[in-house]
């Protein structure tokens, strides 16, 4: 969709405001305080203008209903969400929660709304108010709740529910309980930074920056911050992009754009058409300026708007490559979804596809005699769940060399290092990456694979929202030498807290269907201890740092090992996957000589030895992934 080759804009995508009309009275809200109403009028988006729009639009497959006002305040919207289903239309939208009908909760979920992000800006009722006036924090939850129970009663996924805490000076000693919260109702949690000055003056500023940056995981606790840290604006640029991927059309049919503007319009849908509405000289020009390559002009809302006049100071105009291309799925994949194969299926399906795939590469192999014909080649198949991404994994080092150059912008450079299948692992994975002071790569995550995380060098905290030490604190301080284990689905994210970059290495992995719940916890360990753990003798001497079961696996085993100069072992195999990484010394292994921090992959049942070919001890630390 570049705009430099005058291409006709037709997105697949569309923002239609279902209700300008919002009962809370948030202090920074344009809505509360009257500013938006004044200019694009306080009303619900009819039925039957949704239902034109939709029909006479068919290449329209997603459309999120809400910006400035709460959707749930349309009489209509229940007629709203039928039709788009029927017409396999997906829905999004952005609420407050507060007042909804259990017809609508229920048909939220009976008609696959796809996606609901609730405002939620506190964990009890005294600090959500606060911000949200009028709001009633427990009807919020009950709420959700009741959406929750008809997901069970469903068997749906949708709506996918999103909780956002827009993070304010009143509100940041609760975002770890809201992130509990959440987690607890099956939502995914989301901090958002406040539009601080962009409407009303700034409401209820950080107090604790260093808690904002830990907490929210951007590593960052204001916008100026934001900007200063990553260069760019936070958010907004996105919104300048719906200009061309997702236009914003208010619930009169007006075109306003974007989701800020609500200074003036670039026509009515329903008077004249979506298509030429996106494509008229005007919004073509507003485009244009966006992208450096016109004048401003005072009938474009843009003119007006803070986030152009940054823009313009800054030179910082959109090209091309921005605009990205339109990934919206369409409404047959949609309508695929929804009612001919529910998501499990189809996820099933890909995954039995991607077995097959798998299957058939090893029976070339088998052909091409480079692969001996084994049961647990076609039991794979059988018991497939998951992709599998990558080949499948072969004996092989992987040198890393330390210091890694870290990317001062975004602060987070990752160096993939292998992934691939197993024998008995259909994804395991490995990457270094190092972390600029105060980064934080993400936000607190979870998934379903288990994890190491090795720390070669810096320090770092580690931020666990759900597990409190003694002292009530969700921090775990590590130093380079150290490591942990994350269980599956355990929330962790981590920031740099040296001076110097901090470089670690991850393992990730998982198996496909769980065996049960984890025994091994999170646990925290140290990779050498100099004094007790490698007392030298001759020739190998492994220390064992823990093992046991976890979802994946029988059995995860680790420890250290020394090996002295001259000493070594002959080539064996074993029946399980091991990964090494070498702390000290050198050691030659797979006809390469290996030195620190390199990664060595030994795949089940394949042959390998080792020994020291140096003059120095080499030291190592081993993990074993038994699968049987
Ligand atoms: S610059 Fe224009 S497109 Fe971007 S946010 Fe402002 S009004 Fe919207």
């Amino acid at each position: 969709m570049s705009s430099s080759k005058k291409e006709i804009i037709q997105p697949r995508s569309i923002r239609l405001e279902a209700s300008t009309v919002c009962q809370l009275k948030c202090p920074s809200c344009p809505t509360a305080t009257g500013q938006t109403g004044k200019k694009l009028g306080a009303g619900v988006l009819k039925f039957s203008d949704f239902k034109d729009i939709v029909d006479k639009n068919p290449r329209i497959s997603k459309i999120e209903l809400s910006n400035w006002g709460e959707i749930f305040l349309n009489k209509e919207l229940l007629k709203i969400i039928k039709y788009a289903y029927k017409r396999n239309v997906a829905l999004h939208a952005n609420v407050n929660l507060n007042n909804v009908s259990d017809d609508v909760l229920k048909g939220l979920v009976k008609y696959k709304f796809q996606r609901i992000t609730c405002s939620i800006d506190g964990a009890s009722q005294e600090t959500y108010s606060i911000y949200r006036v009028n709001g009633n924090f427990n009807q919020v939850i009950e709420n959700i709740k009741a959406i929750n129970k008809f997901k069970a009663r469903y068997y749906s996924r949708f709506p996918v529910l999103i909780w956002q805490f827009v993070v304010f000076g009143h509100n940041e000693h609760e975002i770890s309980k809201a992130r509990k919260m959440a987690e607890d109702l099956n939502m995914k949690f989301r901090a958002k930074l406040s539009w601080e000055d962009m409407y009303t003056k700034p409401f209820s500023p950080i107090k604790d920056a260093q808690l904002v940056r830990r907490e929210t995981g951007f590593g960052v606790a204001t916008r100026d911050e934001f900007r200063a840290k990553y260069g760019k604006e936070y958010v907004l640029r996105h919104c300048c992009l719906k200009l061309w991927d997702s236009p914003q059309i208010n619930y009169d049919g007006r075109v306003l754009g974007c989701p800020i503007n609500f200074w003036d319009d670039y026509g009515n849908v329903l008077k004249d058409g979506l298509v030429p509405c996106l494509n008229n000289e005007k919004i073509v020009y507003a485009r244009e300026m966006l992208m450096g390559k016109r004048e401003s002009r005072e009938d474009i809302p843009c003119a007006q708007c803070k986030v152009y006049k940054r823009m313009k100071e800054n030179k910082d105009w959109f090209t091309d490559k921005d605009i990205k291309k339109d990934y919206t799925k369409s409404r047959t994949v949609i309508m695929l979804q929804n009612k001919i194969l529910e998501y499990k299926l189809i996820k099933g399906t890909i995954n039995r596809l991607v077995a097959v795939k798998r299957l058939l590469r090893n029976v070339i192999l088998i052909l091409q005699g480079k692969e001996s014909m084994r049961f647990g080649l076609f039991l794979s198949v059988f018991r497939a769940t998951g992709v599998k991404p990558g080949p499948r994994l072969a004996n092989r080092v992987y040198p890393l060399q330390i210091p890694l150059t870290p990317d001062e912008k975004k602060g987070w450079k990752p160096y993939p290092i292998f992934r691939g299948f197993t024998k008995g692992l259909q994804d395991l994975s490995c990457h270094a990456s190092v972390l600029t002071k105060e980064s934080c790569p993400h936000p607190p995550h979870m998934h379903k694979e288990e994890e190491l995380l090795l720390l070669l060098t810096g320090e770092v905290e580690l931020l666990l929202p759900t597990i409190q030490a003694s002292d009530g604190s969700q921090y775990r301080h590590l130093k380079s030498g150290q490591f942990v284990y994350y269980p599956s689905n355990f929330a962790h994210t981590l920031q740099t807290t040296s001076e110097t970059p901090a470089t670690y290495l991850m393992f990730k992995w998982h198996a496909g269907v769980k065996k049960k719940k984890s025994e091994l916890a999170f646990r925290h360990f140290s990779m050498f201890h100099p004094e007790k753990d490698f007392e030298i003798k001759y020739g190998f001497t492994p220390r064992l740092v823990f093992e046991g079961p976890t979802a994946y696996l029988q059995k995860l085993h680790c420890h250290t090992s020394t090996l002295t100069p001259g000493a070594g072992y002959k080539p064996h195999a074993d029946i399980y996957d091991v990964a090494i990484v070498i702390l000290e010394g050198e050691v030659e292994t797979l006809g390469e000589r290996v030195g620190p921090y390199s990664v060595i992959f030994y795949a089940a049942g394949k042959l390998h030895g080792m020994q020291n070919p140096g003059t120095a001890v080499a030291k190592y630390i081993v993990f074993e992934f038994h699968t049987k």
